[in-house]
């Protein structure tokens, strides 16, 4: 087997060992006599997997106990839809805060169940920063406020924890796409009404979207909201009120119990951190490549940057590729180049990338 590194943005890069461990076990698991994808999502293997899974994670993320961990599907764009359905309840207005293409579509989505109040955006200076948190111009009785604390396209990711209590906000729930870096950083639940992310960049997968809810957000659902996306009735169900993506939430579980046995959340933040690190520092020391994030906001998971002369991005994409480093062309709506490197990615394949560029640089430059 050989295998390239992979900078795709999603579905990304999965760890090695949970691929061969999946693959060991594809025909018969832990003889049960049959694979994972064969079973019936109400027998007791089925079960115990879906509950592992929930326990590693709530432990990962030190989820707290009045908190309901939901396995859904239909990606992060269906939730921009299934968030107003389930949360708007009596109230007529949610304030989004615009950071990126993915909050931007999250807003219009939302238009489509009630009134929109942005709260905050960077449109107007291309995406490339985070507005504090004190310029927030929130409406006086939002059902939610809504952030998407990594662009996973600009490369944008909150440097802070929006914290409306601390806005004398308390009573709003605070909802945030994480899809892009959920597991990356320690984070405080606590902090949010609701958390959600697709599979697919962090976790496993596609086909999964994992949803956090605080329980008494529960119970609001509109009654045009179909019964599979009331979160209330999935929530009683244990995610299975239909038949949930049994395999994806299995890769899941493997994924967080390989992300326990690297040292847990901090652990692989401190990684992560170096990872960034070196890219960003890197480009910072550049003439031949550039970056365009303000520096206070990089995201450590997705890095956008542009070679200066443009009329090289064709080769050096095909020669990366030659290299063994694949999928870094950029997100057409920002061009240039973009390195996704999320947790499954070691400090090995960005010390190759970096390496790459730099003789890519020194022959072209
Ligand atoms: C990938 C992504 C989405 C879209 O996910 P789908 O699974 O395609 O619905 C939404 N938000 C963010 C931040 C993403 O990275």
């Amino acid at each position: 087997v050989s295998r390239v590194w992979n900078f795709s943005a999603g579905p990304a890069a999965l760890p090695e060992e949970v691929l061969r461990e999946a693959a060991a076990e594809m025909l018969d698991w832990h003889d049960a006599g049959m694979g994972v994808m064969e079973m019936s999502h109400r027998g007791s293997e089925f079960v115990s997997i879906a509950a592992q899974a929930e326990a590693d994670l709530r432990e990962l993320l030190a989820v707290p106990p009045n908190y309901r961990i939901l396995f859904m599907q239909g990606g992060a764009i269906a939730l921009n839809a299934i968030i107003p359905l389930n949360l708007l309840g009596d109230k007529r207005v949610a304030d989004y805060v615009v950071t990126g293409a993915w909050s931007q579509k999250s807003q219009k989505e939302a238009r489509r169940y009630g009134e929109v109040n942005i709260a905050a955006s960077t449109e107007a200076s291309g995406f490339t920063s985070v507005p504090a948190a004190a310029g927030w111009r929130l409406s006086d009785d939002p059902a939610y406020v809504f952030v998407c604390t990594n662009e996973t396209i600009d490369g944008v990711e909150f440097p802070f924890e929006p914290d409306l209590a601390a806005m004398g906000r308390a009573e709003v729930p605070l909802v945030a796409d994480m899809s892009s870096h959920i597991l990356s950083r320690v984070i405080d639940v606590s902090q949010c009404g609701l958390i959600f992310a697709g599979a697919q960049k962090n976790i496993g997968p596609a086909g999964l979207t994992l949803v956090i809810v605080r329980e008494d957000l529960l119970g609001r659902a509109m009654p045009h909201c179909p019964t599979a996306f009331d979160f209330k009735v999935v929530a009683e169900h244990h995610s299975m009120y239909n038949t949930p993506p049994t395999y994806a939430i299995y890769i899941a579980g493997l994924v967080f119990r390989w992300l326990k046995r690297q040292g847990g959340v901090a652990a692989i933040e401190a990684r992560n951190v170096a990872k960034a690190r070196l890219l960003y520092d890197f480009l910072d020391a550049s003439e031949f490549y550039g970056t365009r994030v303000d520096p206070a906001c990089r995201s450590r998971m997705n890095v956008p940057f542009f070679l200066r002369d443009e009329t090289l991005d064709d080769a050096f994409l095909a020669e990366a590729k030659a290299a063994g480093l694949v999928q870094l062309k950029g997100h057409k709506s920002v061009g240039g180049m973009r390195a996704s490197i999320y947790n499954a990615m070691p400090l090995a394949g960005v010390e190759a990338l970096v390496a790459f560029m730099r003789d890519f640089a020194a022959r072209r430059g």
